[in-house]
């Protein structure tokens, strides 16, 4: 049983009378264990598909499973929780509040889920030591290098104990010897046990991942054909 189930989802915009087919019957499995990028150039496809897999927008048609659940019928309520119990967002840009400290950013989703202060304290504290950052918990985003604040970013991420892990981009904003640090950091998460699904335009960010998913016009293709040719991409 995958943990994710997409099944024939379809998504089209209407804009300025004409039909955009932005996801046309997209399938695919993720399981308990993977590392998969979805790779593809700008206008392919990939913030919504990330919308559909992050439960930030429905599809039009097809079905969505999470652990079972399927999130296509769900109303924006129940889209909601779902997204904040199963989903941990990892971001181009951090998205960190610049007035909270790193140990502050990362129990914002802890408080969402009702935890006491002291459980929140440890579990945010917990998470910043998976990251490397448990020095700096008292640290502003402002008094943090970018690979460090995406590193927060990530124990944010992790601390709501997600499904899956969805990263846009995360390396978009960082310099090439932090955008490795940042993979091998979400390499060895997955070493561990986390399922993550990390969105690109960049093939050397891409073939990080165990599988690669190649998304083109709103369709999928994976492990297929000469489509690793950079030109293709
Ligand atoms: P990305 O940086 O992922 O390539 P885009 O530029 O494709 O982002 O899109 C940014 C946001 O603007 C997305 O959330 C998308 O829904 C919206 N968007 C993209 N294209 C259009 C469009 N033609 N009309 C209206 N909104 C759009
Ligand atoms: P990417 O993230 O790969 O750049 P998007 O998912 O943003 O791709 O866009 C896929 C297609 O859907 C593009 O043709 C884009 O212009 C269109 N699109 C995306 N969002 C919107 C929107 N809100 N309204 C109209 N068209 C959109």
């Amino acid at each position: 049983q995958p943990v994710i189930e997409i099944k024939n989802l379809t998504k089209t915009y209407e804009l300025g009378g004409e039909t955009i087919h932005a996801l046309e019957d997209v399938s695919l499995h993720i399981n308990d264990g993977d590392f998969i990028s979805i790779i593809g150039p700008s206008g392919s496809g990939k913030s919504t598909f990330m919308n559909m897999i992050g439960c930030l927008d429905k599809p039009d048609s097809g079905e969505y499973l999470i652990e079972g659940k399927n999130v296509a019928k769900m109303n924006d309520n129940e889209l909601a929780t779902i997204r904040n119990v199963k989903i941990g967002f990892i971001f181009q840009n951090f998205n960190l509040l610049n007035k909270l400290t790193a140990l502050e950013n990362v129990e914002l989703p802890l408080i969402y889920r009702g935890l006491s202060a002291k459980d929140r304290k440890e579990k945010a504290l917990s998470c910043l030591k998976l990251v490397g950052l448990e020095d700096r918990w008292g640290h502003l985003p402002t008094q943090l290098s970018g690979g460090q604040q995406q590193r927060v970013a990530i124990a944010r991420a992790l601390a709501g104990d997600p499904t899956v892990l969805l990263a846009d981009e995360p390396t978009g904003a960082l310099d090439s010897k932090t955008s490795n640090d940042v993979l091998q950091l979400l390499k060895q998460l997955n070493e561990k046990g986390h399922i993550i699904v990390l969105i690109t335009h960049d093939l050397e960010v891409a073939k990080q991942a165990k599988r690669i998913v190649r998304i083109h016009d709103g369709q999928l293709y994976e492990n297929g054909g000469d489509w690793f040719e950079p030109n293709r991409i």
